[in-house]
């Protein structure tokens, strides 16, 4: 190994600095030069000055930073066999001769693409979905939950002032990892998610449950990708409010959730990860995507990472349902 480059990809989730970091350094400590490449795979096609050089003091302060210093970007060009190929042409022009991918399952597919004509990838998971097959917990994740769960905290000391039901709806896409999490963590009352349907008619039940049991406030979670999410439910609520008898209260959280400074959590997973993307290249190990299972840092093939969703964990979805009932 000469080079090594490194691209983040899709939506940007806080730590992916911390993994930039740790991959640029872990790599000029093996004597390697490193190149960081400017808005994922967009950079990778376009080149020029979308690769830099990345210097041990390039990656300086930016540790508690959210967001990603070199950018990052949704290619639809990658999506296509020509893109795919003029982007495997820039990395052989500038010298290149691994890639570490730092991004959610949409930028490991295009890695496990890349790898596939020929190209030696390795993926390092990062997004705060937690949906990626390969890691328990994803770069990312742990602070937006904990984004999440203080606009909860906040939302549940006004609903109990003024007697509301409140609806939030949390990030993830087609994932509730979120939306359980922060269900649990914030003592929701309800938390709809994609994997579980759920009638909007047993939301305004347990709203009503909440409300007969003396309950000043009424909290419900729902995940961005829930088929009733907040919009949908909203409209259910202001189609039945005469017959319910109460008005719901929807806030979004949003892009809020993706922003903020990486939790110590993110900053060591990421800083682990990064130094497991190096070392699998050490090892001669591509192909691969590099998370944590059971607190270790594992890989595992991309082929078996792509296409696939982690599943929610019932017991944790279980334990919800008895946590919140009303
Ligand atoms: P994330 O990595 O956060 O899931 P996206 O799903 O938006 O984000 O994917 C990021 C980028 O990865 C896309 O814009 C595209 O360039 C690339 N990508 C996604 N899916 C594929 C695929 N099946 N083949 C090739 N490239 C892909």
């Amino acid at each position: 190994m000469n080079r090594l480059a490194v691209l983040t990809s899709g939506g940007d989730a806080p730590g992916m600095n911390a993994a930039i970091r740790a991959v640029t350094r872990c790599a000029l400590d093996r004597g390697w030069a490193v190149t960081g490449v400017r808005q994922g795979y967009a950079g990778l096609i376009e080149g020029g000055e979308h690769f830099v050089s990345l210097a041990y003091q390039s990656v300086s302060g930016i540790i508690q930073q959210g967001g990603t210093i070199l950018g990052s970007a949704r290619c639809p060009e990658f999506m296509t066999v020509e893109g795919r190929q003029k982007a495997l042409h820039t990395l052989r022009a500038q010298g290149v001769d691994g890639l570490v991918v730092i991004g959610g399952n949409g930028s490991q597919a295009g890695a496990w693409e890349l790898a596939q004509i020929g190209f030696p990838v390795v993926g390092v998971a990062s997004t705060i979905d937690n949906d990626l097959v390969g890691s328990d917990l994803t770069i990312g994740v742990d602070t937006a939950l904990n984004i999440a769960l203080e606009a909860i905290d906040r939302l549940k000391v006004t609903a109990a002032s003024h007697e509301r039901a409140f609806l939030v709806e949390v990030m993830g896409r087609q994932c509730g990892y979120l939306a359980l999490m922060a269900g649990l963590a914030g003592g929701a009352e309800l938390v709809v998610i994609p994997e579980i349907e759920v009638d909007p008619e047993e939301v305004a039940q347990t709203l009503c449950a909440a409300h007969d049991m003396g309950k000043s406030h009424a909290l419900v979670v729902v995940a961005e990708g829930a088929r009733y999410n907040a919009e949908a439910l909203a409209a259910y609520f202001r189609q039945h409010q005469e017959r319910l008898g109460f008005e719901l209260r929807t806030t979004i959280i949003g892009h809020v959730q993706r922003g903020g400074a990486p939790t110590a959590f993110d900053r060591l997973l990421a800083s682990r990860l990064g130094a497991g993307a190096v070392a699998a290249f050490a090892r001669g190990e591509t192909g691969v995507l590099v998370g944590m299972i059971d607190n270790r840092v594992t890989t595992t093939p991309l082929a078996r990472v792509v296409g696939r969703q982690k599943p929610i964990d019932p017991e944790l979805f279980a334990l919800a349902q008895v946590l919140d009932k009303p």
